[in-house]
């Protein structure tokens, strides 16, 4: 219907006869000529209704009301001289309407499009109306050139692109499944893939050595700002390979992703030991754009006359104390600053927070009074303090200390300015630890399958696998691993994590019994293509790259699912709603 679209015209275009189709931004009445702002995907274009051109088109203009949809036909003419708009793409012509023609009509809006302060409920509610704006427009545009890109790059690889079930069961990624009852067995369910991974392993054994899908996983997790219940991963899985190759898979397709966006990367990206990561930055998905490392100093307590910090001193195994230099943070940082950054890791469990000034003459600080001359000399030489440095610490439990003091880091960065929201600072973090223990439960930290590098170690928590992420300014963006390929290993990691012989059967004895038929050697891992797309576009809500999104309660607000089913359906898959009152929750 149309011969261009509405913002790729421009003045080289002057005289040309066009007919565009759109919406009505908006319109302006100017004393008889009407102004009408005509919009497409590509942007906005003037089109100018003014009765001494066409009677006609000036009448019908005068019905057009905000979103109706217009097709316009008309001669491109330069805007006269301080009438142009360096806003606009098209700013410096205008579209003078011999034909209009009002396809359309439109109800009056719940929301002006492009306010910025619509509550994100209404917008939900009316997704299409707020999908209109240009911004959110971009996103999906630059979503689809990064899906293709990352098709592209992993077709010239020999990857192959296969679909898994989305009605399927339980996978071993250790969140709550979403369940689907099944109308012709009664009882039973269906459960949607958290992940694709049993099937991509499947695919292995298969000999298809090469897979890849763009792959929607399902989570029924409580929602953090950038979880939702489904999202989508870009799944790898190749045969006969070690951890470098899938690492440099990995890489080509975030390059290929990456400069789809506009942006060039250059891998290998740097690798750092989860030990290291967690003892240095307190987390293991480190954002590398700032410095404010972490140094160990709990041999420095020892021998303190505080008791508190003594003690924990001297476990080296289960707590740490954990000195965080701020370069020039004296200065920067007053008592009451210092006070909030108290309370901040207060919210995180710590007890305090303790603090150490490098003054001209020399080291100051609540706990010095408790150290001894060598200790004290020991951490400014450790720490590499200067003059105007200032020192934070936390002590305690490990995994605490680590968690708040990790979380101190980045708010102290923010503070003082320190992040470059321009840069991307990539780095592999390698050599996880295979098991977790909570509660005196063993887990797998990965999943069940990943392969651990030597299993005859004495104590779970010191065997390590072979696992990789993949991780930019703070964020994890993928992961995966080796696995297992051998039914005895695969084996003794369930005994290890406590699964018996008949719950491994009946949970994943399809794998265990694929394993027998000659299983290759194979590893991948899974982008999150939502956290991905937030980062190309500095995005902090996942809501914003995924068109028809839930909300934080795991609502669709536009078409309100999840819903009330007839009796009849819940008949049909044997089914009953048990009403439970409120107070017996
Ligand atoms: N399936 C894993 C996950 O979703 C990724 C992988 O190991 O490939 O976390």
């Amino acid at each position: 219907m149309r011969t261009n679209y509405c913002a790729e015209i421009n003045e080289n275009d002057i005289g040309k006869e066009v007919e565009l189709c759109g919406w009505a931004n908006s319109y302006r009445d100017h004393g008889g000529v009407i102004f009408i702002d005509l919009r497409d995907k590509t942007g906005l274009v003037q089109l100018v209704c003014d009765p001494a051109d066409s009677e006609n088109a000036h009448k019908i203009a005068t019905r057009v009301r905000d979103e109706y949809v217009l097709i316009a036909k008309g001669k491109i003419r330069a805007r006269g001289e301080g009438l142009e708009n360096p806003k606009l793409k098209t700013g410096k012509i205008e579209v003078v309407v011999d034909k209009l023609i009002i396809e359309n009509h439109s109800a009056a809006l719940p929301f002006v499009i492009n306010d910025q302060n619509v509550n994100e409920e209404i917008r939900l509610k009316y997704r299409y109306l707020d999908l209109r704006k240009k911004e959110l427009y971009n996103i999906f545009n630059l979503r689809s050139k990064v899906s293709i890109a990352v098709r592209n790059v992993l077709d010239e690889q020999g990857f192959l692109e296969v679909e898994t079930p989305i009605l399927t069961k339980s996978t071993p990624e250790g969140a709550r499944d979403y369940l689907v009852p099944s109308r012709i067995y009664q009882g039973e369910f269906y459960a949607l893939p958290q992940s694709p991974q049993i099937f991509k392993q499947l695919l292995m054994i298969s000999g298809f050595d090469r897979y890849f899908q763009i792959a929607k996983c399902f989570r029924d997790e409580d929602l953090r700002a950038d979880r939702q219940p489904e999202f989508t991963q870009i799944d790898i899985e190749m045969s006969f390979c070690k951890e470098e190759d899938v690492m440099k898979v990995a890489e080509d397709v975030v390059k290929a992703a990456f400069g789809a966006a506009g942006y060039e990367i250059n891998p290998p990206f740097k690798k750092m030991k989860y030990h290291d990561a967690m003892e240095k930055y307190g987390t293991d998905r480190p954002d590398l754009r700032y410095g404010l490392e972490m140094t160990e100093v709990a041999d420095l307590f020892e021998d303190s006359t505080n008791e508190i910090f003594s003690t924990i001193a001297s476990n080296k195994y289960l707590n740490r104390i954990k000195a965080l230099k701020v370069p020039g943070g004296d200065n920067f940082f007053s008592r009451k600053m210092m006070k909030e950054l108290e309370n901040f890791v207060r919210k995180f469990g710590a007890s305090g927070l303790g603090y150490f000034q490098m003054k001209e003459e020399g080291l100051k600080g609540p706990l010095l009074k408790f150290m001894s001359e060598k200790s004290i000399e020991e951490l400014v030489n450790r720490c590499e303090l200067k003059t105007g440095d200032l020192v934070f610490f936390g002590a305690g439990e490990k995994k605490l200390v680590l968690d708040y003091m990790g979380r101190l880091r980045i708010e102290i960065a923010k503070q003082m300015n320190l992040i470059d929201e321009n840069r991307f600072e990539f780095v592999w973090i390698v050599d996880f630890p295979m098991f977790e223990v909570e509660d005196g439960k063993v887990k797998a930290l990965h999943h069940p399958f990943t392969m651990p590098k030597d299993i005859n170690i004495n104590g779970v928590e010191e065997i390590e696998s072979v696992a990789y992420d993949m991780v930019v300014n703070g964020v994890e963006i993928g992961g995966g691993s080796i696995r297992i390929h051998k039914e005895q290993i695969q084996e003794e990691v369930f005994k290890l994590l406590g699964i018996s012989e008949e719950e491994a059967k009946e949970k994943f004895g399809f794998l265990l019994d694929a394993l027998k038929f000659g299983a290759p050697p194979h590893g991948g891992l899974a982008f999150g293509l939502d956290r991905l797309i937030m980062l190309l576009t500095k995005t902090s809500s996942i809501r914003d790259v995924i068109a028809f999104p839930k909300t934080q309660r795991a609502q669709c607000l536009l078409t309100e699912a999840p819903n009330k089913v007839a009796n009849d359906q819940l008949r049909d898959l044997h089914l009953r709603i048990r009403e439970i009152k409120k107070d017996n929750q």
